[in-house]
């Protein structure tokens, strides 16, 4: 069966992504074959879907937007961390010192004792926080230049 190159060509971009029939291909490489326009227009295709028409500038302006992004978000995150940690140790030392020490009747001490470790782990969260957001800080400004 002969069939136009026209034809042939409308139905490339379906043969390159191997969505037509089998009937269809077949057709297809079998004029292929023969023609060489319809060959190089195939080829054509392949150069232009491999390569997508977007500069190397703009992918690299998009790949930094995207960096400059991810690094804001880890920013806001260990600023958060920081002032939910700063607050919990803060509360935590409150806490212990209005509860106090109470003797009960019995004559046992009724202290709050976990309240100070508890605390100190509030702060050395507060302190790596500290660390990763300064870490973070400066890693943004060597991307922003
Ligand atoms: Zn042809």
């Amino acid at each position: 069966m002969k069939v136009s190159c026209e034809v042939i060509r409308d139905l490339l971009p379906l043969y390159y992504d191997k969505v037509c029939s089998n009937e269809s291909s077949s057709l297809i490489e079998e004029h292929l074959a023969e023609c060489t326009q319809c060959l190089d227009e195939l080829k054509k295709l392949e150069i232009n879907l491999e390569k997508p028409n977007i500069p190397e500038g703009k992918v690299k302006v998009m790949k930094s937007i995207s960096t400059k992004w991810k690094m804001d978000k880890r920013i806001a995150f260990t600023k958060g961390s920081m002032i939910a940690s700063a607050l919990a140790a803060i509360l935590c030392f409150i806490m212990y010192n209005v509860i106090g020490v109470k003797i009960l009747s019995d004559g046992t001490l009724v202290e709050p004792f976990a309240l100070i470790p508890i605390g100190y782990v509030f702060i050395l969260m507060f302190i790596i926080s500290l660390i990763c957001n300064f870490i973070f800080l400066k890693k943004r400004k060597i991307i922003s230049k």
